[in-house]
Formats: C-alpha cells, sequence, structure tokens
C-alpha cells in the first residue's frame, strides 16, 4: 500500500496513529495529553460557558493598541520607507495577549498552511498539518526528543548544522555521518551505509537533511538525488527531517528543485517527511517564528513536548506575524522573498568577487546558489585542519570565521571553513578576505 498513488484519505486515516507509532520516542509515547490545553477547543462550542482555564483576563491588560508599519512588498527595493501602518487592536488585541492554542494561533495555521500549498503543492487532507514554534530550533528539539531516544541512531548529512549537531548530542543520538559533495547528499552514500546495516541492530528512523543552502555547505541538492533519497526512505522506512530555513533564499536562475515535502508526493501517499520552515531569514530572526509540517500524528508529538514545556509560541509575535502575512497575501510573501533573495544574491557577488581577489589558489569553493554561507577548503600542502588557522591565527588577525569541524558530527579534521556573507558591507568584505589572504600565505611559508 506504502507505494501506491492511489491511496484514499481515509486509507490515510486509518494508517495514521498506528503507522507513526514506531516512530515515536518511549518518552514520547508516555505523554498524557494536557488536562486543560487539551480542552482548549471545546471553548470555542457555540453555548458554552467555560470555567476551563486559570486565563488572566485581558481588561487587565495595560495595552490597549498596538501598530507597526511595514514596508510593500511590491516596492521596487528593501530599502525603500515603510509604507504600511498595521493596527492589531480589540478583539484580535486581546487574542494576542492571551494564552491560545499550543500548535499556534488559528489564523497564523490556517495561513502557513495556505502557503505550503502555494509553495509545495500539498493540498490539505493528505494527512499532515502545521505547529508553529518559537523559531524552527525550537521545533527541530522536540521533534528529535519526540522521535529518538538516547542512543537511537541517526542519519546526518556531513557537514551539518552546528545547531542541529548540538540537539543530537544532548539527546544523546548516535550520528551516522552521510557523506555529501558540492550537490549535497550522495545517496550511494547512504545507500551503502543502509545496505550494509548490521543484521539485528535497530535501523535509523530519521535522516537529518538542508535541503537549499546548506548550513554550512551552500549546496542544494538536485530534483534526482532528492528522489534518490526519497526512494531509500521508502524502502528502509525512515523519516526525513527537512530543515529549510533557507528555501526562499534561492540565487539561481535555473527553476528551484522541489522540496522533499513537495517531491514525497509524486512517490507515496503516506508522509514521511517531517519540515521545518522559519520567518528567521525573511521576516526577522528576533521574532522567533518558525513552523513545523508532516504526519499529523508527529505533529501531536511535538505538540505533547510544548504542552510540557513552554506551553505555546508567543501569541502576540504569532498575531504580528499574520497581520503582515495577510496584509500581504501570498503574492505579496513571494514578492518580499524574492527582494531578499536579491539582496543576499548580490552580497553572495560581492564576495565570491573578493574571494577570487584574495584567495585565489589558497582556497576552493563551490558558488552557492541559496543561503547565507561560503564553505571553502584551505589549499595549504601538509595541512589537514583548519582549526588553529581559522580559530586562532585568523582571529588575531582580525577575522572571526568558523573551522569546519564544529560542523562534522564525528568532529573530525578539516582543511574547510565557513564564512558567512549576510551582513558585511562591500568594504568589510574586502578587508576580511586580504587580512584572510595574509594569514594564509604567511602559513603556506612556514
Ligand atoms: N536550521 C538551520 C539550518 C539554521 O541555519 C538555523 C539558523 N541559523 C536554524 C535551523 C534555526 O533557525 P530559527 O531562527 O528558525 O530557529
Amino acid at each position: 500500500m506504502e507505494n501506491s498513488l492511489s491511496t484514499t484519505a481515509a486509507e490515510l486515516r486509518v494508517l495514521s496513529d498506528e503507522y507513526y507509532e514506531k516512530f515515536l520516542s518511549v518518552i514520547a509515547k508516555s505523554r498524557k495529553p494536557n488536562p486543560i490545553r487539551g480542552l482548549y477547543p471545546l471553548e470555542k462550542k457555540p453555548g458554552v460557558i467555560s470555567l476551563l482555564a486559570g486565563k488572566p483576563n485581558a481588561s487587565s491588560f495595560p495595552f490597549t493598541s498596538f501598530s507597526f508599519t511595514v514596508t510593500s512588498p511590491t516596492s521596487s527595493s528593501l530599502s525603500t520607507s515603510p509604507e504600511t501602518k498595521l493596527t492589531i487592536d480589540g478583539a484580535e488585541l486581546a487574542e494576542a495577549l492571551q494564552y491560545s492554542d499550543t500548535a499556534g494561533l488559528k489564523q497564523l495555521l490556517e495561513w502557513t498552511t495556505g502557503l505550503q500549498t502555494f509553495s509545495h503543492q500539498r493540498e490539505l487532507g493528505e494527512g499532515w498539518r502545521i505547529s508553529v514554534g518559537s523559531g524552527s530550533q525550537d521545533l527541530l528539539y522536540k521533534a528529535v526528543a519526540s522521535i529518538f531516544n538516547p542512543g537511537d541512531p541517526i542519519l546526518v548529512e556531513a557537514p551539518a548544522y552546528s545547531g542541529a549537531i548540538a540537539i543530537f548530542e544532548a539527546l544523546k543520538c548516535l550520528q551516522i555521518e552521510i557523506q555529501t559533495d558540492d550537490q549535497g547528499i550522495l545517496p550511494s552514500s547512504l545507500r551503502s551505509i543502509l545496505d550494509n546495516w548490521p543484521e539485528g541492530k535497530a535501523k535509523p528512523k530519521g535522516l537529518y537533511t538542508i535541503p537549499y543552502g546548506g548550513n554550512p555547505s551552500g549546496t542544494t541538492i538536485p530534483v534526482e538525488r532528492r528522489l534518490q533519497v526519497l526512494q531509500l526512505a521508502l524502502e528502509h522506512d525512515f523519516l526525513i527531517l527537512e530543515d529549510d530555513p533557507y528555501y526562499y533564499l534561492y540565487y539561481s536562475t535555473s527553476p528551484r528543485p522541489q522540496s522533499y515535502f513537495s517531491l514525497e508526493r509524486e512517490i507515496t501517499t503516506v508522509g514521511r517527511v517531517l519540515r521545518f520552515d522559519s520567518f528567521s531569514k525573511i521576516l526577522s530572526a528576533g521574532i522567533r517564528i518558525g513552523f513545523a509540517t508532516g504526519p499529523t500524528p508527529l505533529l501531536n508529538a511535538i505538540d505533547g513536548y510544548t504542552a510540557t514545556s513552554n506551553l505555546q509560541t508567543s501569541s502576540f509575535t504569532q498575531a504580528v506575524v499574520v497581520k503582515l502575512l495577510t496584509h500581504w497575501g501570498y503574492e505579496g510573501f513571494h514578492a518580499h522573498t524574492e527582494k531578499v533573495s536579491a539582496f543576499y544574491k548580490e552580497k553572495r557577488d560581492v564576495f565570491e568577487t573578493a574571494m577570487k581577489k584574495h584567495l585565489g589558489g589558497l582556497a576552493e569553493w563551490t558558488t552557492p546558489v541559496s543561503g547565507l554561507f561560503f564553505w571553502f577548503k584551505l589549499i595549504l600542502p601538509g595541512e589537514d585542519d583548519s582549526e588553529a588557522i581559522i580559530k586562532t591565527k585568523a582571529y588575531e588577525n582580525g577575522v572571526l570565521a568558523l573551522p569546519g569541524t564544529v560542523f562534522l558530527p564525528s568532529g573530525s579534521k578539516t582543511t574547510y571553513a565557513r564564512a558567512a556573507f549576510s551582513l558585511l558591507s562591500e568594504e568589510d568584505i574586502d578587508e576580511a578576505l586580504r587580512r584572510l589572504r595574509g594569514v594564509l600565505i604567511t602559513e603556506q611559508q612556514t
């Protein structure tokens, strides 16, 4: 049934809870529904008088209205002055200042659900839903804790986001590195690990990957490889944790490869992609809003975690975000992301020009078509590790970058290093790489 495209919605519902049970951690399975939050939806039934929750009375709050000014997504550049004042007041403000549902504010859940249909062509009713979190990091942590028990193996593309590695380490997952090249995951590496998996040893329940503008690698995996990875996920029965904060920062003129979440629909109707989106890079990092999308039972497990930890993501920041998003609409949102992409593409180009000028012959790299990073290999004969050079010598010379080792689950040595190009002016970029050149030339001579 799993490979069949003809699975009906009714069959999917039957599959749901029992089917995903095998992916849940002991802790996730042992969580009981929160006795109060679990009943929130009942309060909304017309005619019900609720004596349920100890919610503070909004009329006692000191806030009477909240206004903010936003740019227009259709203005020609990001730097044009703010154009529209939006106000949250009345019942909307009362809701924004109150406790709300664990998964997220209804309006934001609806808007982001529509966004997934708009961006990834996934229709509701296919057994998925969304939960909002305080950034995608929050949801990643909760998801990993809901799936993996201490000691459970997890497949991790290497190099990988150091913030994800920190989660796997904190939760004592056994990280299995999957090799990559300048196009992302090597399906052959994944296949070889899975085909040679020791008999009798529990197989990995999931793969962690960043499909666009990898952090740190800058790579964007092509569709053919994505399909191979999905096929392996079916064959070996694992989930794909698609961590995708850079999806909307895409610089190439060739068509954007479909996300795993979108592509899985071509292979199976039983979802195994758990997708993490973030508004950090496109609206604001400090507003701390991200959202996870995937099979309902997995989202229920994430909500179970939330209900026992921070109860919910701030209703207030969710209200601000959804006010802006509904004002813009999906077309406006996309127009904004295109402007943000154009902004970073220019930064990338300036950075690469300076790389060619200063690091030619001293480093090698592939131009990233998405994301905010250059991942470069130092060409230093006899050197097998960039750590001392990047962490100590470059810093002593006034440049701060990251040695590649922090992005390897095994922590092994590497001659790679990561540079973020998002913040600097052209002058600072030139100066930083001129300083790095000085360090590398001195290294070559010693
Ligand atoms: N995943 C990746 C790959 C990231 O690069 C980041 C942020 N640097 C995050 C997750 C966390 O993002 P957020 O701000 O949404 O928590």
